[in-house]
């Protein structure tokens, strides 16, 4: 301020009206001298307020040794320095300041330009605190923080970061490799090509799950998203989050395991194997080069096991058939737990049915050692069917049918032996279908019929009853017997209502005869062991003899002695239920299904029917002479009646009569003959056999 001059009031009017607030103030004690309009309105002061002041004793008790010392400081001129706190009776402010020395009325003086900067401070003191809450949040966050500056390849790992890992603070480096190099080598590829695609912008963030190995050696799921940050097209950092999901991982696992796997065995179960069969099957429809196979796996009598030794055991030895069969499957082939006990294995890219053969012969091999249950050595076998895909299949479905087929006619060869599904099973299999559903329809159009065949009570000649016989009127095929159909009814269960007709016919024929005042003696029924083990057999016979109004004693059941020694447990329960309606019960073809005399003193039966096979040469074959006597004697110590069946002979119907055997039936009496025929030999009497006897 150069007074004294013509100008000096325009330079004045330059100081008092100068946008930028500035002061005049001694040099020594920085006591404010002059100060324009611009510093009195950020001073919220009049000039009276503001002259005579330290400018020091404005600045905030904190800093004003500080602010001292920057004042005298006469390199600091044209510089800025602070930012300083202004507090005034009105108000705070933030302001950095510029000096410069000059000299003023004659003193040295200082003019002081203060600039206010309170908006730039709050501004980052507020950033300051979140930076401070940032860092609060990275300490004390569940996840690992990571921040990578792409322009010097270095990664900032929060402690936590670490941790996950097993690592400890500040032992995990600063490098991406300390975290790429732990990554699971499976997940890598995948893990860069995420990475990748977030940097060159094609998606919005970073979010991808992998594995990275945990300083104890095992390894974690680890979710990292993050968001990199571009400068000119370029990204220059990215940072983020990482999480550790191997929790849910495993619960997402677990679920799989639920949906995808035998919970048993652990082995894939029937919908992973149908899923996996489905993909070969379209592969090998468009590549006619491809081929594979399957083998189905039944265990033979593990039914029986099961219910012996318990479910519980049951389970252990499933799985432990699990284990054996796992153990010479393939790396590439498909081993599952298809239901129950069976098991289906998958022989990817095999076309050649003799390594289908080896493979199957090595699965058998798996049974040679016994297993053990509850400490017993326990020997199991299987059967097995095998179907090979030579790209004429598009369905799973018929695949596995076919593997089925091959794998019955295993069992039916004897167990313990595999089978390869050809076109001859083939046919079989169709024809069977057209049988069964034949037989469906036969069944609601009532062609079946039921013919009988005289009992002759050897000691008189008298009609003791007769059996019953079904037989298929077939409205193109003529009359169908019985060893036609049966099997076939017993396999598809169609036995059932088939013989829920026969029991109701029988009973309501029997009725007839009653009713017209003849004697018909006893009828006998015959029941497959399939109708044994629906466990309706009480509920069957009773149904139709309070239908009928007929006495349980007019009655009797006959089952095989194989159907019965098949659940001897069962068998014994049913005679004991249907006993007590009054029902006799006959072991049919007795000889031939090794009975256990401990069993069959428990069933209580009130006849023993001798198979025709041993009556046929009863005169040439002294063996089975003695045997037919043995089984006479066996069933007069039971009281119970010998009947021999299938008399074709008057040699064998004298021989029976020698070991005094009790009733006979056959061709040598009566072929089995409709209804009304047997009603014929009712009334006529017997005299022809009776002739025959004495
Ligand atoms: P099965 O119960 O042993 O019946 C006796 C079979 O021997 C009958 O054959 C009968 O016709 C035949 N037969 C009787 N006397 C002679 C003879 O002197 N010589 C010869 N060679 N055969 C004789 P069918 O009627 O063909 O029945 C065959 C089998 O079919 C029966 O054997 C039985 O197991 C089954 N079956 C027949 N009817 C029924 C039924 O209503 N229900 C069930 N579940 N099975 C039945
Ligand atoms: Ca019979
Ligand atoms: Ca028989």
């Amino acid at each position: 301020m150069h007074a004294g001059t013509e100008h000096s009031e325009d330079y004045r009017r330059l100081f008092e009206e100068n946008p930028q607030p500035l002061l005049v103030c001694d040099a020594a004690a920085h006591v404010v001298m002059e100060a324009n309009e611009a510093t009195l309105r950020m001073f919220g002061a009049t000039r009276e307020g503001l002259v005579g002041q330290s400018v020091t004793s404005f600045v905030d008790a904190d800093d004003r040794a500080a602010f001292e010392e920057k004042m005298g400081t006469s390199t600091l001129e044209d510089q800025d320095w602070g930012p300083w706190r202004f507090n005034t009776p009105d108000r705070s402010f933030d302001a950095v300041c510029q000096r410069r020395s000059v000299e003023f009325a004659g003193r040295q003086a200082l003019i002081v330009h203060i600039q206010d900067v309170t908006l730039r401070v709050s501004h980052e003191r507020a950033l300051g605190q979140s930076e401070q809450r940032y860092a609060a949040a990275v300490k004390g966050a569940n996840d690992g923080i990571w921040d990578w500056d792409l322009v010097s390849d270095t990664v900032y790992y929060s402690a936590r970061f670490g941790e996950l890992l097993g690592y400890e603070e500040g032992n995990l480096g600063d490098s991406p490799k300390d975290w790429f190099s732990k990554v699971h080598p499976d997940d890598i590829e995948h893990l860069r090509l995420e990475i990748d695609l977030h940097l060159r912008q094609v998606t919005p963030r970073l979010k991808v799950e992998y594995r990275m190995q945990h300083r104890s050696g095992g390894y974690v799921w680890m979710l990292t998203r993050g968001v990199a940050h571009f400068e000119d097209g370029h990204a220059v950092r990215m940072a983020g989050s990482q999480t550790d999901i191997s929790d849910r991982k495993a619960g997402e696992e677990r679920a799989l395991q639920g949906t995808f796997y035998d919970r048993l065995t652990g082995l894939a179960n029937r919908l992973l194997f149908l899923d996996r069969l489905g993909f070969l099957i379209r592969r090998a429809e468009k590549n006619s080069d491809y081929g594979f196979a399957i083998l189905f796996i039944d265990l033979d009598r593990f039914k029986l096991l099961n219910e012996s030794y318990g479910h519980a055991l049951g389970d252990a030895l499933l799985a432990d058939v699990g284990k054996r069969l796992s153990r010479v499957i393939g790396t590439g082939d498909t081993l599952a737990r298809l239901g129950g006990d069976e098991f289906g294995v998958i022989l990817d890219g095999v076309t050649d049915p003799g390594a289908c053969l080896y493979q199957a012969q090595m699965l058998l091999d798996a049974f040679s050692e016994p297993f053990i249950v509850g400490g017993d050595a326990a020997h199991l076998t299987a059967s097995i069917g095998i179907a090979l895909n030579d790209g004429r299949y598009g369905r799973s479905d018929d695949l596995l049918r076919d593997a089925d087929t091959a794998m019955y006619r295993a069992k039916k060869k004897g167990r313990a032996r595999y089978e390869v599904f050809d076109e001859q099973m083939h046919h079989e299999a169709v024809a069977f279908m057209r049988v069964e559903a034949d037989l469906k329809r036969a069944l609601y159009a009532s062609e079946f019929e039921l013919f009988y065949q005289p009992i002759i009570d050897l000691s008189d000649g008298s009609i003791a009853g007769s059996e019953a016989l079904v037989r298929w009127n077939h409205p193109e095929r003529g009359l169908v017997m019985p060893g036609e159909f049966i099997p076939i009814a017993e396999e598809s269960g169609l036995i059932v209502p088939l013989g829920e007709w026969i029991m109701f016919e029988a009973c309501r024929q029997c009725r007839h005869w009653l009713d017209q005042g003849l004697e018909p003696g006893t009828v006998s029924v015959n029941l497959s062991a399939h109708q044994l083990k629906s466990g309706r057999v009480q509920e069957l016979v009773e149904g139709a003899l309070s239908q009928a109004g007929l006495d349980g004693k007019r009655v009797q059941i006959e089952l095989t002695e194989s159907a019965v020694m098949e659940d001897p447990e069962g068998a014994i329960q049913v005679f004991r239920d249907i006993e007590r309606l009054g029902v006799r019960f006959g072991v049919d073809d007795f000889g031939t299904g090794y009975s256990s005399l401990a069993y069959l003193k428990s069933f209580r039966f009130g006849a023993l029917k001798i198979d025709r096979s041993f009556i046929q040469d009863i005169t040439t074959d002294a063996e089975n002479a003695a045997l037919v006597a043995a089984v006479i004697g066996l069933s007069h110590s039971f009281r119970a009646k010998c009947v021999g069946e299938g008399v074709e002979t008057a040699e064998q119907l004298s021989y029976l009569r020698l070991l005094r055997c009790d009733l006979a039936q056959g061709y040598l009496f009566s072929r089995p003959v409709p209804a009304a025929g047997f009603e014929e030999t009712l009334r006529s009497g017997v005299q022809g056999w009776h002739q025959l006897l004495f």
